[in-house]
C-alpha cells in the first residue's frame, strides 16, 4: 500500500497511517472467518478498507435496541442508525451501507409499520450515506448540512482510505440542506439538527430528540474505539477536541448518547474520550515540536497507555498517532 495519510510528508515510506485491515474487518463484525484468516488471499494488498466495509456489510448482522420514547438504534453495519417511528412514518439518522439493506429492511420491520419517510446523514461518509439512494427509492426525503451534498455531489478522495468516491447518483443527494441548524417535528417529536465546525470532517451535525433527552452525535465519538479523522475533507484533531468539548457540555447524566460507532453510551464515557484525545494530542505534539518524524513518535507509542481500550476497532495506536501527528 501507499502511504495514505496526508500531511504526513516527514515520513512517507511510514506504514503507521495505513489502516489494518484485519483490525477494519474484525471490527465490523464480519465475522466471516474464513476473511479473516486469510485476508491477503481474498483481496489485493492495496484494497481500500472502503472495498472491504462494502463486503462486510453484505453479511454483517444488525442488533436493534430500543431506546427510550419512540427511538431505536441498529447497531451493526457502518454508522449507528438511529430511528424515530411514528405516525409521519419512520425517521432515520444515517443509511449506512446498500449491501446490508435486506437486513435493516428486516431490523425496520420489527420496530413498526411506518414506512420510512425521512432520513437524515450525520456527515458525508460512506458508511453513513452509502444507504441513501435505496432509502429515498422508498420514500425517504434526505436532510443533511450542505457540505454532505457537497461532498457527495463530486468526486471526493478520502487520503486516509486510499479511496476516491465517484459522485454520488441523484437520488442519494440529500435535498433539505442547512448550514447552521435545523428544527424539525414529526412523530410527536421535536429534533434539533445543529452543524459542528470541521472536526471529523466539515460536514458532522448532531441531532437532538429532545423530548427523549437522546444526542445522536455522529462520528464525532466513537464510544471506545481511536476515532478516524478525515483530514482530507476539512477533519482535524484539534476540530476534534472541540467537538468532544461541546459534546460533554450539552449532554447531562441522564441524556443517552448515541455515537457514529460503538455502543450507545453516556456522558462520563463522552468524557472519557475527550480526555483521551487531549492526552493523545499533547503528548505526540510535544514529541513533534522536538523534531521527531513520525516514524519516531510512533516508536515512542504515545499511545500506549489507551491501546488496549481503544485501539481494538478500525484505528490502532499507530494509525491514531499518525492521524494527530498529521494535525499537530
Ligand atoms: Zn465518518
Amino acid at each position: 500500500m501507499k502511504n495514505t495519510l496526508a500531511k504526513t510528508n516527514d515520513a512517507p515510506d511510514s506504514k503507521a497511517g495505513h489502516f489494518s485491515r484485519r483490525r477494519f474487518l474484525s471490527a465490523t463484525g464480519v465475522a466471516a472467518a474464513a476473511v479473516w484468516l486469510n485476508p491477503r488471499s481474498l483481496f489485493a494488498d492495496d484494497t481500500s478498507p472502503v472495498i472491504i466495509i462494502r463486503q462486510a456489510a453484505a453479511t454483517a448482522k444488525i442488533n436493534v435496541q430500543k431506546l427510550r420514547g419512540n427511538v431505536s438504534v441498529l447497531v451493526g453495519s457502518g454508522g449507528n442508525i438511529a430511528v424515530l417511528t411514528g405516525r409521519d412514518g419512520k425517521l432515520l439518522m444515517d443509511a449506512s451501507i446498500t449491501a446490508s439493506r435486506p437486513r435493516i429492511t428486516e431490523a425496520l420491520a420489527s420496530l413498526s409499520a411506518d414506512p420510512v419517510k425521512h432520513l437524515i446523514n450525520s456527515h458525508w461518509h460512506f458508511d453513513h450515506t452509502d444507504g441513501n439512494e435505496w432509502l429515498h427509492s422508498v420514500g425517504a426525503e434526505i436532510t443533511a448540512h450542505e457540505n454532505t451534498r457537497k461532498h457527495l455531489s463530486t468526486t471526493t478522495r478520502v487520503e486516509g482510505w486510499n479511496f476516491a468516491f465517484p459522485p454520488a447518483p441523484a437520488g442519494a443527494l440529500p435535498t433539505k440542506l442547512f448550514a447552521s441548524e435545523e428544527t424539525l417535528h414529526l412523530n410527536g417529536a421535536t429534533l434539533a439538527l445543529k452543524y459542528y465546525p470541521p472536526a471529523h470532517t466539515d460536514s458532522d451535525i448532531s441531532v437532538e430528540f429532545t423530548d427523549a433527552d437522546i444526542l445522536h452525535v455522529a462520528d464525532t465519538w466513537w464510544n471506545g474505539h481511536f476515532p478516524f479523522i478525515d483530514y482530507s475533507t476539512g477533519g482535524s484533531i484539534d476540530g476534534a477536541i472541540r467537538a468532544a468539548e461541546a459534546n460533554v457540555a450539552r449532554v447531562t447524566d441522564k441524556t443517552i448518547v448515541i455515537p457514529g460507532h460503538g455502543p450507545v453510551g453516556n456522558k462520563s464515557q463522552l468524557v472519557e474520550f475527550h480526555d483521551m484525545l487531549v492526552s493523545v494530542r499533547e503528548k505526540v505534539s510535544a514529541l513533534k515540536q522536538q523534531g521527531k518524524s513520525l516514524d519516531e513518535v510512533v516508536a515512542a507509542k504515545p499511545t500506549a497507555d489507551y491501546d488496549t481500550k481503544w485501539g481494538g476497532y478500525v484505528i490502532d495506536g499507530k494509525t491514531f498517532t499518525a492521524l494527530v501527528y498529521a494535525g499537530v
